[in-house]
């Protein structure tokens, strides 16, 4: 009897848009350790804010969803077309649904790391509801959308252990907007229709939150948070019901209440020409951006302010989807070379050199102490940088 020889097992990993490529991007060596062990982070409050947010304004949406009727008051920025009027609660309100998500959270282990980040959340998750959600809410077809789909592996000098992957992520939120059901006053189209020329008919915007600030253009961040949209942009369009992607916008709740850092980003940006959105010349924000020191309070930054240094609106084209495509397919090609090296090396270090740039990241790292190039420690560089692969 001839015996049939065995094919090699045929692989087609799967890649999760942030679980794994933001993270491998972020720094290669802690994705190596997150994800080759089954233990969860010893401090999972770097996961709390953006959880936290996530959960609150998926919960609130829901429940304005479910309950319209119960809003009947008069809104600029919605026609009664869309049959919809703002939540507008109260903090208290909207604390209910945040203490729901914080106490499953918290079964969870996952907690804030102070009273004061505590209290910072519920700051900005009340008024990312009371000030966007009005404008957001009533465009929102579809919330926590799952997108998936499957890529070619480039190859180059190394032999990998798959030819395709698996992409898969959640769009946070799809609005679906038709020109002339919206009307002027609503901020999502007036931003969309700012950076996108020659928009008409129906058209979808895909919506991302961040829990953080707004990056410079100098920061990584800001180049892979365009690639993230224009990627779900290419998922999205494979699926039936999908309509023409217009544009993706990225929320950066935290500059909705800004805090040290964000005005710290801010003023960085403003001296070093690496940031987009300025007050006003000769403005109260311009004045008050400018006096502004550590411990002073940004209350006074007018909300107009506030509302465009949160949103950042990515145009979306066949070529730029081309261009994210490309550098992610390249990044899982870089991780699976990794992999590769790994197991011919049998040194994880020397495989999955650590690549961070990011000095907040490094701080709250497990594995600092015995990483070779912490960010915020190049004296470590120094002494502990192995033979570079
Ligand atoms: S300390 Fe920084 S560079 Fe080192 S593994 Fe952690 S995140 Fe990466």
């Amino acid at each position: 009897m001839e015996l049939e020889i065995k094919q090699p097992e045929h692989i087609v990993p799967s890649y999760s848009m942030t679980g794994d490529l933001l993270s491998y991007l972020r720094c290669r060596l802690q994705y190596r350790y997150h994800n080759g062990s089954a233990l969860p982070p010893s401090r999972p409050v770097q996961q709390w804010f953006g959880e936290f947010l996530h959960g609150t304004l998926e919960l609130s949406f829901r429940f304005w969803q479910e309950n319209q009727s119960l809003y009947s008051f008069p809104w600029p920025c919605t026609q009664r077309t869309w049959g919809s009027d703002p939540p507008e609660w109260d903090t208290n309100d909207i604390g209910k649904f945040a203490d729901t998500v914080e106490s499953s959270l918290r079964k969870q282990g996952k907690e804030a790391r102070s009273a004061d980040a505590r209290n910072s959340g519920y700051r900005r998750v009340a008024t990312a509801i009371n000030q966007l959600g009005p404008h957001l809410f009533p465009l929102i077809a579809s919330a926590e959308k799952k997108v998936i789909g499957t890529r070619p592996v480039p190859t180059l000098d190394v032999e990998l252990r798959c030819s395709n992957y698996e992409v898969h992520g959640v769009i946070d939120v799809l609005t679906n907007i038709t020109l002339g059901h919206v009307t002027d006053a609503n901020l999502i189209r007036l931003c969309v229709q700012s950076v996108c020329s020659g928009l008409a008919g129906e058209y979808e915007v895909i919506v991302d939150y961040k829990g953080s600030k707004r990056p410079r253009y100098s920061e990584p961040y800001w180049q892979q948070g365009n690639w993230q949209l224009q990627t779900y942009a290419w998922l999205r369009s494979r699926q039936p019901d999908a309509l023409p992607v217009a544009a993706g916008i990225l929320i950066y709740i935290n500059e909705l209440t800004p805090g040290t850092k964000e005005m710290q980003g801010l003023k960085s940006g403003i001296a070093n020409g690496t940031t987009d959105i300025l007050p006003e010349p000769g403005s109260l924000d311009e004045q008050l951006v400018r006096m502004w020191r550590p411990g002073n309070n940004t209350d006074q930054l007018s909300l107009d302010f506030r509302l465009r240094r949160a949103i950042r609106v990515v145009p979306i084209t066949p070529e730029s989807i081309q261009t994210a495509l490309t550098e992610f397919d390249d990044i899982v090609r870089r991780a699976e070379t990794d992999i590769v090296q790994e197991s011919y090396s049998g040194n994880i270090v020397e495989a999955w050199y650590p690549t961070c740039e990011d000095k907040d990241t490094c701080v709250a790292c497990d594995f600092r102490h015995f990483c070779p190039k912490p960010a915020d420690s190049p004296e470590n560089y120094e002494l502990n940088t192995p033979t570079a692969p």
